[in-house]
């Protein structure tokens, strides 16, 4: 708060690895460049403060940026599998050892706490790790034969041009998600990420991946929104689009990238479900409903975003979420030890307050929370919220728990499943025979007994259903999937007969 709000602040200049002389206002393209676009600011959502600027580009310069990654593709393809293995395992461990550095700057550039930048941090080393491991996997089948003494073989081979456009929520972890496995497959990657956090979305993933050793060309940044999105969707080299993002902006780029036949995976928005039935201990079930709810404030497309209650319950879950969210500390996570840090961005904290504002209005009761200060959203809990009110299918990314009671089993189910989204979800009861029960009549990518309902790994099938997504999903085995297509090959010695 020393720095006045124009200036770069300081103590991100620190590590040698993000040293602002190497980047503050350029682009990278398999070096770091002056842009053709201007400069985008990065400000910190606790303060305002200028983090530094990076450069932005215009449609023009994506193109061309797509061309040099075609001509570097190839050779970076045909390099051993164990060499590709290598410079992730490199890179893994160049994010170990900035470590600090890298967890202050996604504190300041995202507004999360600590434990949130620690948890981001690991998540985008184990996607190194494990796209390291896709390596020695092996990457194809030999079939059955037509003929005698020609042999069939099944290859998965690399899409080529793959463009990973991101949030900024977990910016480093979201890129990385992608851009691990499809360069350890042998792509080249073009990353878009949020224009509210270029570093740790972006900066911090060029220094580290060319330090270990990826080669020009085959990695770059472009910079900017909707329109330097949208020509990394419709580059005709590009054959897969991988989105993650808000469902709205999601149709968009389906809808482009059908137009343009290209593979497209779309990891889009939630409104998931905590359900808390009669027989489960209510002080888990509420601090598991707390934590699913308010971490990161709530920006998390796995959010706890309704917590469907049964009646019997009710009463005793609400006022235990309510004692937790009165509890939870909210300031500047940098500078302070708090639970929750700022909202984004003024248009989202205003969006927040509006369906919060709507939902009381339409009957709802305000439990707790409910108002802001500066950039700051109370945690919020909402009772009665029934199916008409703004809360109850509104993906808020907000701090608000909208509480909504189910009358029995099979009402918990209906409530859990009517939603368009399909994300994740959770089930609290004390008897596992239902909680499998109940888990297998409900429509969702993820679902967890006896938990909540953020959670991820490298390891796992990552994705939802309905307008959660495209039917994609990221992580273990469904890399191959999603990072490289099959060719078929038949190869014999030249002397098959034909009648011609
Ligand atoms: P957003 O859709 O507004 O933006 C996401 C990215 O798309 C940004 O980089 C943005 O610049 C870019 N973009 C915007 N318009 C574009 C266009 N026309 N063409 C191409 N790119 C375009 O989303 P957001 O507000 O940054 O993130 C919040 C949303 O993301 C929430 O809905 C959340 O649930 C979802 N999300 C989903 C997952 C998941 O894994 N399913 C993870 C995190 C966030």
């Amino acid at each position: 708060m020393d720095q006045p709000a124009h200036a770069p602040a300081a103590r991100l200049s620190a590590s040698g690895l993000l040293d602002p002389a190497l980047w503050t206002g350029k682009v990278f393209t398999g070096r770091w460049h002056a842009p053709d676009a201007g400069v985008l600011e990065v400000r910190e959502p606790a303060t305002g403060l200028l983090l530094g600027t990076v450069g932005a580009s215009s449609p023009e310069a994506v193109a061309a940026t797509v061309l040099s990654a075609g001509r570097a593709q190839p050779e970076w393809a045909r390099t051993p599998a164990e060499e590709r293995a290598r410079v992730m395992r490199r890179a893994a461990a160049l994010f170990e050892e900035h470590r600090d550095t890298l967890i202050e700057w996604v504190i300041r550039e995202t507004g999360g706490v600590r434990g949130k930048a620690e948890t981001e941090l690991a998540g985008t080393i184990g996607e190194l790790y494990h796209s390291a491991a896709l390596l020695i996997e092996p990457e194809g089948q030999v079939l059955p034969s037509a003929a005698p003494g020609r042999m069939s073989l099944a290859r998965r081979v690399p899409l080529g041009l793959v463009s990973v456009i991101t949030p900024w929520n977990f910016p480093m972890l979201l890129a990385m998600r992608s851009v691990a496995p499809a360069l350890a497959l042998g792509n080249a990657v073009l990353l878009k990420p949020d224009p509210q956090t270029p570093v740790t979305g972006g900066v911090v993933l060029a220094r580290i991946l060319a330090e270990a050793g990826v080669p020009e060309g085959v990695f770059s940044i472009v910079n900017g929104g909707a329109e330097v999105g949208e020509a990394l969707v419709t580059a005709p080299d590009v054959r897969l689009v991988t989105f993650t993002g808000s469902t709205a902006v999601g149709r968009r780029v389906g809808r482009l990238a059908g137009e343009h036949l290209k593979k497209v995976s779309l990891e889009l928005g939630g409104k998931s479900p905590i359900i808390v039935m009669d027989d489960a201990d209510i002080e888990a079930a509420s601090s598991a409903g707390a934590w699913g709810a308010f971490l990161h404030q709530g920006q998390i497309c796995m959010a706890s975003g309704r917590h469907i209650v049964h009646r019997d319950v009710a009463d005793d879950y609400v006022a235990a979420l309510a004692e937790r969210a009165e509890r939870l500390p909210v300031g500047d996570p940098f500078r302070e030890e708090v639970a929750l840090g700022p909202i984004i961005n003024s248009r989202q904290l205003a969006r927040v307050d509006t369906i919060v504002k709507d939902t009381v209005a339409a009957g709802a009761k305000l439990m707790a929370g409910g108002t802001c200060e500066g950039p700051y959203y109370a945690p919020t809990v909402l009772s009665d919220v029934a199916r008409d009110m703004p809360a109850y299918d509104l993906e808020v990314f907000g701090p608000v728990a909208p509480v909504t009671v189910a009358e029995d089993e099979e009402h918990a189910i209906f409530l859990a499943n009517d939603t368009d989204y399909g994300l994740s979800a959770a089930v609290y009861t004390s008897s596992l025979d239902r909680g499998l029960r109940m888990a297998a009549r409900i429509r969702s990518g993820m679902i967890h007994i006896n938990d909540q309902t953020i959670a991820d790994l490298p390891g796992i099938p990552m994705g939802g259903m309905g307008v959660s997504g495209n039917g994609s999903r990221f992580g273990s085995t469904t890399n191959w999937d999603e990072f490289t297509e099959w060719q078929w090959m038949t190869v014999g010695s030249g002397q098959t007969a034909y009648p011609f």
